[in-house]
């Protein structure tokens, strides 16, 4: 079981998997004024530099799940590194459906809701692993402007423009489940960078090593339009952040 392999190789270096720079991701767990000792559950947990960063500075402890073989051993060599490997716990595995026993004290899937089926899912998912009063952290993209046309969307990589919402109206779409948005943390396009970007040296560096491989062309393909596209579209259009929410009572 694993993850294609384009993302196995363009992500190979990434720490963070998203467009949250590591002051982002420390901005977050302090906005969330975690207490030592919270229970935090991760679907789709990437190198698990959440888990591991927040296990070192706000003292969390928790499980982080996810599919690629690679990624999670990274997470584990990232727990060892940071003195937290008592502390957090990494499986690899198809979080599609995964429930914990022990309840969280915050439920995350950032950048990774297909594994719910889309937010609404993933929110479900989440709330079964939840304690009563706990926190749900949803990492999704959101229009940062309206594609003016469908081959816009495409451009940056979504199906259509129904795919995301305007920041408005993704807030508002979880008032309608009936939560509260009780923090958010925003990427910026520095951040988006520092995602996409890092991909183009990886894939650099990569074909250098591998020129035989049969994946070499896909991956020389994806590196001659990368920059153009991703500065065209993905970076103008795609705005990407993380949703604290709390089940509204
Ligand atoms: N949350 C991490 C990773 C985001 S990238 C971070 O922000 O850094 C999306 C991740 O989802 C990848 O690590 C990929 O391996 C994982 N993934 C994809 N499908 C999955 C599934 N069905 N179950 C668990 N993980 C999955």
């Amino acid at each position: 079981m694993d993850i294609p392999r384009i993302f196995t190789i363009t992500e190979s270096a990434h720490r963070i998997h998203n467009p949250f720079t590591p002051e982002k991701l420390a901005t977050l767990g302090a906005a969330l004024r975690l207490k030592t000792g919270t229970r935090l559950l991760d679907l789709g947990s990437g190198s698990g530099e959440m888990l591991c960063t927040w296990a070192r500075d706000y003292g969390v402890i928790g499980t982080g799940i996810d599919m690629s073989q690679l990624f999670t051993e990274q997470a584990k060599l990232r727990a060892e590194k940071l003195g937290v490997a008592d502390r957090v716990k990494f499986i690899h595995g198809d979080a599609a459906g995964f429930v914990s026993d022990e309840k969280a004290g915050v439920a995350a899937c950032l950048g990774a809701t297909w594994i719910g089926g889309g937010v609404v899912g993933t929110i479900e998912l989440l709330a079964q692993s939840l304690r009563p009063g706990g926190i749900i952290l949803i990492g999704e993209p959101y229009w940062r402007l309206l594609p003016p046309t469908e081959d816009v969307a495409r451009g940056c990589l979504a199906g259509s423009i129904s795919d995301f919402l305007l920041l408005p109206e993704l807030l508002a779409s979880f008032g309608r489940l009936g939560y509260d948005v009780v923090e958010m943390v925003l990427a910026d396009q520095d951040g988006w960078d520092r995602y996409e970007a890092a991909k183009w040296l990886t894939m650099r560096r990569w074909l250098e090593a591998n020129p035989d491989d049969e994946f070499a062309k896909d991956v020389r393909a994806q590196l001659t339009a990368e920059p153009e596209r991703y500065a065209a579209y993905t970076r103008e259009y795609l705005g990407w952040g993380v949703f604290a929410l709390m089940m509204r009572r």
